[in-house]
């Protein structure tokens, strides 16, 4: 008879005794057999590999229960439940640290089920068991890395919060002094006495608006509200109030969709389109007047906001770069700024779980996007 080849076929093939201690014998999962019939669930088979892994002999392992494997550093807690497993009888999956023979620890992936004979009685304990000893430890590793980087991002955050905070007492008096002695001595020392003062002045007032803005950097997380459902548009709007003025002036055609709601923290979304529409604004092109789109696409799990504009544009070399802390591509004299904006607003967008990027063409504008989650992936503090 031909033998069917067919996997409905297959599944039902019964395989000889043989073949069956060949094929347990030639894989490379341990295997181990109990027999529940016997007092202590003795081990009456191992395979080649279960003696390979754990360097005991079947001889060795024959007649002991399985715990042997166990030692100082296995979690009591893993001993326990491989323990009530056994004793119900019921199948079980667990990363268990076990030992060699020779002491080495290693982790050892169990998965163990019963064997039931044919009128369904369960008759021994079958135990499949793979060495995931690198699989842990790199998992162990990346979990270290992990948290070191939040240890470190948090540090830094907070010691540029300390920073600038603390040092903006002392500018304060630097700056209210210097503008007395501007006052007071304006014109009445000589030429070079008043340039250099208003040098001083100047100087001085920039690094309150660089203190304060890194202030704000490091606030986004340490200053950080829990999520709520926002309005977007009741943001845009509130956003488009506060900017009026330079709107008016800039003459603006600001256009936009109707935006939905997300869950987010509602300060620092108005700083995000407040910092992205200001941009608009202030990099127009030379000769034409600002347009700018404020729109939405609803992805599957993301609204993807943004805002066009028709402005400068920038290079595609400088698409990464312009997201980092004082990254500016212009001096203060073409295009007032310090290089934070930016900054504070991929950190609000990474805050809430989205992603910020520009897409540009040089000379006829930007559009800048950023998605936010339709859920809210945050923990329950939203930070
Ligand atoms: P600032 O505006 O204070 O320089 P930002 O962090 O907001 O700081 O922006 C960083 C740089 O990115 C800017 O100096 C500018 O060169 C560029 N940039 C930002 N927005 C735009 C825009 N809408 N169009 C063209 N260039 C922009």
């Amino acid at each position: 008879m031909e033998r069917s080849s067919g996997p409905k076929a297959g599944l039902r093939h019964t395989i000889s005794s043989d073949l069956l201690q060949a094929a347990v014998e030639a894989t490379r999962t341990a295997i181990i057999i109990t027999d529940c019939a016997v007092k202590d669930d003795p081990i009456i088979y191992a395979n080649q590999a279960f003696t390979d892994l754990t360097g005991y002999s079947a001889k060795e392992v024959l007649g002991k229960n399985c715990r042997f494997l166990q030692g100082n550093e296995t979690d009591p807690e893993d001993i326990e439940k491989i323990s009530q497993a056994v004793k119900a009888r019921k199948p079980l999956q667990i990363t268990v640290k076990n030992y060699k023979k020779d002491g080495t620890p290693f982790w050892n992936d169990l998965i163990m089920s019963p064997v039931k004979d044919k009128k369904g009685n369960i008759t021994h304990l079958v135990g499949l068991q793979l060495d995931v000893t690198d699989r842990i430890n790199y998992q162990e590793e990346l979990e270290k890395s992990r948290r070191d980087l939040a240890s470190s991002n948090k540090e830094l955050e907070q010691f540029t919060f300390a920073a600038s905070h603390d040092l903006q007492e002392p500018l304060r008096m630097v700056v209210s002094y210097l503008q007395l002695i501007s006052k007071r001595y304006q014109g009445k020392l000589d030429e070079d006495a008043d340039t250099f003062i208003n040098f001083a002045v100047e100087g001085a007032q920039r690094m309150q608006v660089l203190v304060n803005d890194l202030l704000l950097l490091s606030r986004v997380r340490t200053k950080a509200k829990p999520f709520r459902p926002v309005d977007m548009q009741e943001v845009l709007d509130d956003v488009l109030f506060a900017l009026q003025l330079s709107i008016a002036d800039n003459k603006v055609t600001l256009t936009h969709d109707e935006l939905p709601s997300v869950p987010a923290d509602r300060t620092q979304m108005t700083q995000l389109l407040q910092n992205l529409i200001s941009n608009a604004i202030k990099y127009k092109a030379p000769g034409r007047d600002p347009k700018i789109h404020v729109g939405v696409s609803n992805d599957k799990g993301n609204y993807t906001f943004y805002v066009k504009d028709n402005g400068i544009g920038i290079e595609p070399e400088y698409h990464e770069r312009i997201f980092g802390v004082f990254q500016r591509l212009h001096t203060r004299e073409e295009y007032p700024g310090n290089g934070v904006g930016l900054a504070i607003c991929n950190k609000i967008v990474e805050r809430h779980g989205g992603r910020l990027y520009i897409e540009s063409v040089p000379g006829e504008g930007s559009v800048f996007y950023f998605s936010l989650p339709k859920k809210r992936k945050d923990t329950k503090s939203g930070k």
